[in-house]
C-alpha cells in the first residue's frame, strides 16, 4: 500500500517532466488510475494519495467495486459490449470506448432514460491492429459526425487511442502524432454536443511519448499499482464467490 502513494509521486514527476519539456504544464494533464484487478482498499489508498479519476475495463469490475469506493470519477475504458450499457449508465462520467454507431445509439438511449447526457471518447485503433477495438484514425470523423446527428443524450469530448506495442515506446509516437492531429481537425467543429476537452492517449509504458505528442490525458495502471496478477485475481473472485473472502 505504501509503494501506491510512492509509485503515484514518481508517476506524477514523470507526467509534470514529459509536459514542461514540451512546453506545458503537468496540472494539463490529467491522471487516471487504471485500477483493473485491483481491490477497493488498493483504491481507496490510491485516492486518499490524490487520485481523483480512476479507469476500469470490465463492466463487472465497475459493479463489484462501485460501492466500496470512495467518491472519484470514474472512466470506462475497456471494451464496451451493448447488452452491458446498462448496467454502468449511471455510475461511470465518461466511457472512452465509443467505436460504433451501434453501440452510440444504445449509450444514447440509456441515458435518455435516465435523464442524463453521457460524456464519451471515440476510440481510435490507430495501428488498424486486429488484437484492438476502436475505428481508423481517418474513421473516426465519419463517426463523430454521425453520433452529433442521430444521439441526443451524447455529449463528445474528445478522442481515445491504445497504441501498438513497441519495444521501444518511442516507435509508437507517429501514431500518436496522427490521433492528435485528427483531434485538433475535429475540435474545429461547432456544434453543442461537441466539446474536445481530452485526447486519451499513453499507458504505463508510453506515457512520456503521448503527452509529447499531445495528450492530455493519461491512463496508467502498473505504474501506480504495480503488475497485475490476473491468475490471482481470478483465484481471489472464485473464493469470493464461494464465500470464504
Ligand atoms: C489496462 C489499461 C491501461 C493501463 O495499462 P498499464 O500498462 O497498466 O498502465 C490503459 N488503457 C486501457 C484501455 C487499459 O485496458
Amino acid at each position: 500500500m505504501e509503494d501506491i502513494k510512492k509509485n503515484l509521486e514518481t508517476v506524477k514527476g514523470k507526467i509534470t517532466e514529459a509536459a514542461e519539456g514540451c512546453g506545458r504544464k503537468g496540472s494539463d494533464v490529467l491522471l487516471v488510475a487504471v485500477s483493473k484487478t485491483r481491490t477497493p482498499e488498493e483504491i481507496n489508498t490510491a485516492i486518499d494519495a490524490g487520485v481523483t479519476d480512476i479507469g476500469e475495463n470490465k463492466v463487472q469490475e465497475i459493479m463489484d467495486k462501485f460501492d466500496a469506493v470512495k467518491p472519484v470519477r470514474w472512466h470506462m475504458i475497456g471494451h464496451l459490449q451493448t447488452n452491458k450499457v446498462k448496467y454502468i449508465i449511471d455510475k461511470v462520467d465518461i466511457i472512452h470506448s465509443v467505436d460504433s454507431m451501434k453501440l452510440a445509439k444504445e449509450i444514447d438511449k440509456r441515458a435518455a432514460q435516465h435523464g442524463k447526457v453521457m460524456d464519451i471518447l471515440v476510440q481510435i485503433n490507430p495501428a488498424d491492429e486486429e488484437s484492438k477495438f476502436g475505428v481508423t484514425t481517418e474513421g473516426a470523423g465519419e463517426l463523430v459526425k454521425e453520433i452529433l446527428e442521430n444521439c441526443e443524450n451524447i455529449r463528445i469530448k474528445g478522442l481515445m487511442s491504445v497504441a501498438p506495442i513497441k519495444e521501444d515506446p518511442r516507435d509508437v509516437k507517429p501514431y500518436f502524432d496522427g490521433v492528435k492531429a485528427q483531434f485538433d481537425e475535429l475540435s474545429k467543429i461547432e456544434h453543442p454536443r461537441l466539446d474536445f476537452e481530452f485526447l486519451s492517449m499513453g499507458m504505463s509504458g508510453d506515457f512520456p511519448v503521448a503527452i509529447e505528442a499531445g495528450s492530455n490525458l493519461v491512463r496508467v495502471g502498473s505504474a501506480i499499482f504495480g503488475e497485475r496478477d490476473y491468475v490471482q485475481y481470478r483465484k481471489d473472485q472464485e473464493a469470493k464467490k464461494n464465500g470464504n473472502a
